[in-house]
């Protein structure tokens, strides 16, 4: 097994940019992969943990996640602290009224929530002095500040997204995911001159099909042309298209999306992309066996770090896998998101049950059907009884995955979330439930008077 290992700096960045263009497609790369399947500084507790799973090939999926050993609901399978991680928001300035209200006041290395409860006090709070737009790089304290001068704020890219931001064909015209894409480009760029070996890691995840649609050719020619143009460290030249392609096609298959804390009234949305090498292993089911949990304004420490959790019990040999988006979403929702964002079809259990729903029910008007569906659901999920359910959905020959809907599908209006039991103690299993978007916690009573 093969490692590629480049030094820190300037000469290992520009080795690393050379090496990189002449093997990233060729054979050698595939072999090169799984030696990199781990990040070599990876910290003991990540290390333990995967003790619980084991990296195989799933027939028809690729690379997966299996349990190693029986597995207990609630337990944490995998806590891992991101290789990259970077702001969701566009670069271009927010208008007054949005900078100055709380909710875009963000650290910008941990993302925590500056303003509320949970925040980091304004008081100790950092604003980078050389920054053009002081609301977009703000630190929650001053060792926030000195982490991100090493890490993910380094002088070239407080140089560089200031560059960005006064780019006009960028900020003015481009849309605003470009800009976060171009965000991305500036922190893997970066990560490759602060932490070689976790930018190899990056470049070791599946990036599926190389992005190849008229529109992905038109964002990376863009893309690629505009970090050229960025002041790059001396003796570093510009980045390869490959490369570029290459990055773009991995942070869409593989990002995270931190999300901003449920609020029942308005659509929740990301606040930061994150990587995590390891959690990205896991396969999409759209009856997941385990959930993740994040704790971003609530975690005392590794507040970014994602912790994957078991939803119920699963033999050795299982495989486990998340839901890439809310459990409740339709069939043809489901079908579509799965194959814009990372190139497949569902195949699970569920789907090919759901599949025969669809050509019988809804040929001519897709969508209407689609959103009876999501109400059936939803009113599920709000505590019908389970005879109710049946007479709805047709029996449970035509719905075995009825009982998931009842146990494990947060009955908040609007949350959408999963229901995963709380971490079991020495003395067995919890029998309270805590839901993965909302985090409202549901003892094993109130489920029971509910079903
Ligand atoms: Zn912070
Ligand atoms: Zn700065
Ligand atoms: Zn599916
Ligand atoms: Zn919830």
């Amino acid at each position: 097994m093969k490692f590629l290992r480049l030094k820190h700096g300037k000469e290992g960045f520009i080795k690393l940019v050379e090496v990189l263009f002449s093997i990233l497609f060729s054979e050698e790369y595939i072999q090169c992969k799984v030696g990199v399947l781990f990040p070599m500084e990876a910290e003991e507790s990540r290390v333990a943990m995967l003790t619980l799973l084991t990296v195989a090939d799933i027939e028809g999926k690729g690379r997966g996640m299996v349990a190693s050993q029986s597995l207990q609901a609630g337990q944490i399978i995998l806590q891992e602290s991101p290789v990259l991680i970077y702001s969701a928001f566009p670069l271009k300035q927010p208008p007054l009224q949005a900078a100055t209200s709380s909710s875009f006041q963000y650290c910008a290395h941990c993302f925590r929530n500056l303003v509320g409860e949970n925040g980091g006090g304004g008081s100790v709070a950092v604003t980078c002095p050389s920054c053009s737009h002081p609301h977009d790089t703000i630190f929650c304290s001053p060792k926030c500040h000195s982490l991100a001068l090493a890490s993910t704020h380094t002088p070239w890219v407080c140089q560089s997204l200031n560059h960005l931001r006064n780019c006009p064909s960028l900020v003015a015209d481009q849309a605003d995911e470009r800009q976060v894409q171009a965000r991305f480009l500036v922190a893997a760029y970066n990560l490759a001159m602060v932490s070689p070996s976790n930018f190899q890691t990056l470049l070791s995840l599946d990036g599926g099909m190389p992005l190849n649609s008229e529109e992905d050719t038109a964002a990376i020619l863009y893309l690629n042309s505009l970090i050229s143009g960025l002041p790059l460290p001396e003796g570093i030249s510009a980045p390869s298209l490959q490369l570029t392609a290459a990055l773009l096609a991995k942070d869409k298959r593989n990002a995270f999306g931190l999300m901003e804390p449920f609020s029942q009234n308005r659509e929740r949305s990301v606040r930061a992309y994150a990587i995590y090498p390891n959690a990205s292993f896991f396969n999409h089911d759209c009856l997941p066996n385990a959930c993740r949990f994040d704790y971003l304004d609530t975690a005392i420490d590794g507040n970014t770090d994602i912790t994957v959790r078991m939803i119920h019990n699963v033999p050795q040999g299982r495989e486990i896998c998340l839901s890439y988006f809310p459990v409740n979403l339709g069939y043809s929702e489901r079908q579509q998101r799965l194959l814009d964002d990372y190139g497949f079809g569902c195949l699970c259990d569920r789907c090919k049950v759901e599949a025969n729903w669809s050509n019988k029910d809804d040929d001519d008007d897709e969508g209407e059907a689609m959103e009876e569906e999501d109400d059936e659901e939803m009113g599920m999920s709000a505590g019908l009884d389970e005879e109710e359910t049946e007479i709805e959905l047709g029996g449970d020959d035509n719905f075995p995955h009825a009982y998931f809907f009842l146990s494990y599908m947060c009955d908040r209006n609007d949350c959408g979330g999963t229901l995963a039991p709380l971490p079991p103690s020495c003395s067995g299993g919890s029998n309270v439930m805590e839901c993965n978007v909302c985090g409202h916690l549901k003892s094993e009573e109130e489920m029971k008077c509910e079903s």
